[in-house]
């Protein structure tokens, strides 16, 4: 499902026409489907440390068409560049203007990914001013790149390494068409934990997985594509939903509980209902979420109260249960459900963006609790995704925020589902307290 205008542009008369007229030209995004390859085409990898070597000869076990030097000419699905040895601004212009190289022959949809090191953790002024350059660089990269291609990039904190688990897992997430909408972003790799899945298509085998607001929407997104990943799925909302709840649940073989997250004892209600009916949970999906949009001049208590309790204030009493339990162990995932409201802020949404400030704020915090049981915490922030929510947006408006982006689209739920996948599995198990923007690169605010 794309856009009209996208489907139009994309092809035959009405891909002349918005290139005459200088209109933008959405690309129709590779996204992924079970048993598609990982990458359309060779993937270049550069960087001359040991870390870029060590990188190219796993790839290479995954029987990637791996590439140590360009050929001239030749279409690439992907570039990899390793710059985990950076001491200095100046050690960037090699590697980068190298890679400069053979950004013409990226095909569509390609990808081009960066592996480096956190500025935070440098040992000196000049290598930290590297290691941000990275930053910059990516996100710029990002905006340059056409044609449905993207840019993004790995941070090897603490012990991590270029072939730590989730180093892989992430630049698997990244090389897929599991990370269509995610442009312009970094994941922090924080430690060697995680395990790469036997089955690349049933990465959730075996696991038992909950989804709050699962009735629709993103909600209703992501329990398709965990089920699809092989998670048994319990299925959370309010019981005016209580229909369209079941027919999801039926849908996905999973089973519905109507409960309405704000009460008080919703996270024992959750944990009875899934160890009784399921015998376990792995994992926990906070996605159920309001918006009740007014300027703050015109705010009032209820509509303030309302969505800092469902979005926030719910989230923080499930989890206080989760972690009282000695059920929710042996590497327990919770994902949780952040916007980009919550990072640049939005007019009209004062009481949202605390909300989804307050959830990032939360996983932040919540990492060390997590790790200490061998699980992991994590937020994706979505921008404009096409849902029922965003589609009730005046047209003028709508069209105007779901343009506003590198990618010149809205997202799809399918798209914020894949992110959550990928951090709720096992191959993510190295990443935690990360925040994962799923917003095409917006392009405006941070
Ligand atoms: P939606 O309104 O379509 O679906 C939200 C679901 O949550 C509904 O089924 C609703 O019944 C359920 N819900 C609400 N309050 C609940 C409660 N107290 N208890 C249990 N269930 C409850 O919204 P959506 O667009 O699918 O958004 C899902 C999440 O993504 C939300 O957290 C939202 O803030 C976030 N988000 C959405 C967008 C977007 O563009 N749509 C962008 C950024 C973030």
């Amino acid at each position: 499902m794309t856009d009209t205008y996208t489907r139009l542009v994309s092809q035959g008369l009405g891909k002349d026409l918005a290139k005459r007229l200088g209109l933008p030209q959405p690309a129709v995004l590779r996204r992924y489907t079970p048993g598609q390859a990982l990458v359309n085409g060779p993937v270049l990898v550069q960087g001359s440390t040991p870390g870029a070597d060590e990188l190219a000869t796993t790839l290479l076990s995954w029987n990637l068409d791996v590439r140590r030097h360009a050929v001239p000419g030749e279409k690439l699905g992907a570039i990899i560049l390793v710059l985990d040895g950076l001491a200095a601004p100046a050690d960037l212009e090699k590697p980068v203007l190298s890679a400069a190289a053979s950004l013409r022959d990226l095909g569509p949809s390609a990808r081009f990914i960066t592996v480096s090191r956190p500025a935070a953790e440098a040992g000196s002024p000049a290598e930290a001013a590297a290691r941000q350059g990275v930053d910059g660089f990516v996100r710029s990269l990002a905006k340059e790149l056409r044609a449905g291609a993207t840019a993004n990039g790995i941070l090897l904190a603490d012990e991590a390494q270029s072939t730590s688990p989730s180093t892989l897992g992430a630049l698997r997430f990244f090389l897929s068409g599991r990370s269509a909408f995610v442009d312009g972003q970094f994941l922090t790799v924080s430690s060697a934990n995680g395990v790469l899945p036997a089955d690349p298509d049933q990465p959730l085998a075996g696991k038992v997985a909950v989804v709050t607001g699962a009735a629709r929407g993103i909600g209703a997104a992501i329990a398709r594509t965990l089920h699809r990943d092989g998670a048994t799925l319990v299925l959370v909302d309010i019981p005016a939903a209580g229909d369209h709840l079941a027919a999801v649940a039926n849908e996905v073989h999973g089973t519905a509980l109507q409960l309405d997250i704000s009460h008080v004892d919703a996270g024992q209600r959750i944990l009875e209902h899934t160890l009784q009916r399921h015998g376990r949970l792995d994992i926990v999906v906070h996605n159920a979420g309001i918006t009740r949009d007014k300027l703050l001049a015109n705010m009032d208590h209820a509509r303030w109260n309302a969505v800092l309790n469902i979005n926030i204030g719910a989230q923080l009493r499930i989890n206080e249960a989760l972690l009282a339990s000695d059920q929710f162990r042996g590497a327990p995932r919770i994902v949780s459900v952040a916007s980009t409201s919550g990072i640049a802020g939005n007019r009209g949404q004062t009481n949202y963006a605390a909300s989804k400030g307050g959830v990032m704020g939360m996983v932040r915090t919540t990492a060390p609790l997590l790790a200490a049981r061998g699980g992991t915490i994590n937020a994706v922030a979505p921008g404009f995704i096409e849902t029922e929510m965003t589609a009730r947006i005046p047209f003028a408006i709508r069209e105007v925020g779901r343009r506003l982006n590198a990618l010149q689209q809205g997202g799809l739920p399918s798209d914020v589902a894949e992110a959550i996948a990928f951090l709720a599995s096992d191959a993510a198990g190295g990443i935690n307290g990360d925040i994962l923007r799923v917003c095409g690169q917006n392009l405006v605010g941070a």
